[in-house]
């Protein structure tokens, strides 16, 4: 056992520091000296209980999320996600022409454990915003009412019940806007999710016991490197909290990640399994949600 804790205390230090040695030491010193005047979040490197129980003694969680339903997600991500045995998390907009043509393959993707997630049904965003002229007029969020939203977001969860068979749902904002018609419409739609993704911030969680289960902050890596992204994740280790990358075509499409980085980073959680949980988003919040509900133990 300790032995086992040892090995593991050794390899942590080796991936905080980028190796062992006399130069990984003194890397390793400085780390900490650093951890110790960041505040406790950053307390739980080296050696000590993580601030946050995540299973199986894991210090991070790690959810890959893939938004908007694209061909290259299909042809590109999952296939490399199932050879490495984890589950991503597709928010499909519902009205993409790949949830119709490739219906059967979304629904055996979900069989095989992967979360299809709600990113409502027509995409609607902010078309006064800057940069949103693609917005078809009528699927401008700014003239849909919080009512019809509602209304729409809570059909795209009897949609995807109906592909997956599943009940429990989270949804990601698309373009992380929170406003129809000018006033907010995530109160209206909240409680029918286990966890709700909206825009902002590097992915990194701060603190998960004050965590918003409904606005957890996502990364959207567009053109980043495997090291980028792995970067990103040994930042959700050193705090002991989580991290969401919202990723659009990998290898492909748009907004897109390539197959190397992408496989770069997959290749950095499997062979960190012991540390690093990924799981989908769903699996990941239900597991916080249980946390943040247990009472402190009495003194
Ligand atoms: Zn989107």
């Amino acid at each position: 056992m300790a032995g086992i804790l040892q090995a593991g205390r050794a390899r942590w230090r080796a991936l905080l520091t980028g190796g062992t040695g006399e130069r990984g030491r003194r890397r390793l010193a400085l780390a900490l000296a650093l951890a110790l005047h960041a505040g406790p979040s950053l307390a739980t490197a080296p050696g000590t209980a993580p601030a946050f129980p995540w299973p199986q003694g894991a210090r991070a969680a790690v959810s890959l999320a893939y938004d908007d339903a694209l061909d290259s997600q299909l042809d590109h991500a999952i296939p490399a996600l199932d050879r490495h045995g984890f589950r991503g998390s597709f928010y499909l907009t519902l009205s993409n022409p790949s949830v119709a043509r490739r219906m059967e393959d979304w629904r055996a993707a979900a069989r095989r454990g992967h979360e299809l997630g709600n990113h409502s049904l027509f995409h609607q965003c902010a078309r006064s915003k800057p940069g949103r002229d693609w917005v078809e007029p009528q699927r401008d969020l700014d003239t849909t009412s919080v009512e019809q939203m509602r209304d729409q977001v809570l059909l795209a969860n009897t949609m995807l019940a109906a592909i997956d068979g599943r009940r429990e749902r989270t949804y990601t904002l698309p373009c992380g806007d929170t406003h129809a018609g000018g006033r907010d419409y995530l109160p209206a739609v909240r409680d029918a999710f286990v966890g709700i993704k909206v825009a902002g911030g590097s992915g990194v969680i701060d603190a998960m016991e004050t965590l918003d289960p409904r606005a957890v902050p996502v990364a959207a890596p567009n053109g980043s490197s495997g090291a980028e992204l792995i970067a990103i994740v040994k930042q959700a280790m050193r705090r002991g909290t989580m991290v969401n990358f919202t990723f659009h075509g990998i290898g492909g499409d748009y907004l897109s990640v390539s197959r190397q980085a992408h496989e770069e980073l997959l290749r950095f959680l499997a062979e960190n399994r012991g540390l690093v949980w990924t799981d989908s988003f769903v699996n990941i919040m239900k597991h916080v949600r249980q946390q943040q509900a247990r009472k402190p133990a009495a003194p």
